[in-house]
């Protein structure tokens, strides 16, 4: 997620936009703190991604002074203050109604800072802090908690983790990320609500899955989720238990970054497949991995192309062990695979003097070209005179197998090569 400091084109940062706002409220009388993962983030000296508001105006009340703000989930009292370029989340101080599904409080009530601290999950994620002063408003012992680095759920883990089935996953991701130790009894309510995973909304497994594999903390938030026994629950799978070998493993292999990669966004879907791929081999099954992958897919509401990255990097696990034995062109054809370092990484898990000397073999085939543009195509073989039909692929397949063996090397050798072709 992008820092709350950068890239918003405004001159004023986040955390100067947000203390702005919270003057004006004290201004005309009323309380407010910067609250939550942008305390916490502070006093872990990191960035906060960005800086939230809790007050006690009401919803009325903060739009009488900011007019031009606008309700998000209207009937959870979150509003968006735009200011000098910046957004930030403003909420009432307020107290959960009850849980009715496991997710969303059937509805809320004004409180104050006391109840609106206990509303929330972690005592890391329910200090305040006054902008102005820069004092902390600790009603649940957080600061503690972040000094001997405890993640501890707020008064009665049992509850809280049973009221918001989310939060054993948000659990998860805050203990690997910040190196928490999860407290005993904090620790036996996920255990004992692990199964209850199965009833969170499929697009907010998938999401917390995937900012778990987008951090540096990868490996620990998976060895969690299994030990913890959410893995089941959460990619709809039974498998017995995993060391997670391959897993471990991958955080040894470092490989040339795939070039193949143009942008941030490919390589974290690069990424997401490289560690699904050895998670899913980690976790032993005796289903075929392409029904696998359906599960998975389903299970994490993975996009498109995050399921074909996974699929082309599963896929080419079982073709690389073949390598020695490949041809030259089914080398080069391996090797223009986008997912092909993918592979090559979870691959290095268990046989890495092989990915060695693909790597090694790749860098000679690089200097050829491994994916040239072929010399002929479709349109030529019609101008030839060849009639359209399913053995175009077969010889335009066969004609450019012969340009990536290096065989033939013009367009006449090309077009000869097809006509033979076409009249076997
Ligand atoms: P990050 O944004 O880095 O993931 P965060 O702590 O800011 O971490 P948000 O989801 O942005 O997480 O939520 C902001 C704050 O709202 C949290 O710090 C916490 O106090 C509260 N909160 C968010 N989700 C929940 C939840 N499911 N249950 C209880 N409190 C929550
Ligand atoms: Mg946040």
């Amino acid at each position: 997620m992008a820092d709350a400091n950068h890239f918003s084109g405004s001159s004023t940062s986040a955390r100067d936009a947000a203390a702005e706002i919270a003057a004006k409220f004290s201004a005309a009388g009323f309380t407010a703190y910067f609250a939550g993962g942008c305390v916490r983030d502070e006093l872990l000296n990191l960035s906060p991604t960005d800086y939230d508001i809790a007050t006690s105006a009401t919803t009325e009340q903060i739009r009488a002074i900011f007019p031009k703000a606008r309700g998000v989930g209207e009937s959870f009292g979150v509003i968006l203050v735009h200011h000098k370029g910046r957004v930030v989340e403003v909420a009432s101080f307020r107290a959960d109604g009850r849980y009715v599904d496991g997710r969303r409080p059937q509805d809320i009530q004004m409180g104050d800072e006391i109840t609106d601290a206990n509303r929330r999950d972690f005592t890391i994620n329910g200090i305040f802090m006054d902008p102005a002063t820069g004092k902390l408003i600790d009603h649940v012992r957080g600061k503690q908690d972040l000094e001997t680095k405890t993640l501890r759920a707020i008064n009665d883990p049992d509850a809280r983790l049973s009221e918001d089935r989310l939060r054993l996953l948000r659990a998860v991701r805050f203990a690997a990320r910040f190196e928490l130790t999860i407290e005993p009894k904090t620790m036996a309510a996920i255990r004992a609500h692990a199964n209850e995973l199965r009833g969170v909304s499929r697009e907010r497994v998938g999401q917390e899955l995937r900012r778990m594999i987008a951090h540096a903390s990868r490996v620990k938030a998976i060895e969690l989720i299994e030990s913890l026994g959410l893995a089941s629950s959460a990619l709809l799978e039974i498998a017995p238990p995993t060391l997670l070998r391959r897993v471990r493993a991958l955080q040894q292999v470092s490989l040339p970054s795939p070039i193949l990669a143009h942008n941030a966004h490919e390589i974290s879907t690069q990424l997401l497949a490289t560690f699904l791929s050895a998670w899913l081999l980690d976790r032993e099954s005796t289903l075929p991995w392409q029904e696998r992958v359906s599960q998975w897919t389903s299970a994490l509401v993975l996009s498109n192309k995050e399921r074909d990255t996974l699929t082309s990097t599963l896929f080419l696990l079982t073709r690389v062990p073949e390598w020695p034995a490949f041809s030259k062109a089914q080398r080069k054809r391996t090797a223009a695979n986008p997912s092909f370092h993918a592979a090559l990484r979870v691959h290095a898990t268990d046989a890495p003097e092989l990915v060695q000397r693909i790597l090694g073999d790749y860098a000679q085939l690089e200097i050829e070209g491994i994916a040239p543009t072929p010399l002929l195509c479709g349109d030529d073989l019609l101008a030839m005179g060849l009639r359209a039909g399913p053995e175009f692929r077969v010889i335009l397949d066969a004609v450019y197998d012969a340009q990536l063996e290096g065989s033939i090397e013009s367009k006449k050798a090309a077009t000869d090569l097809a006509r033979q072709l076409s009249r076997t």
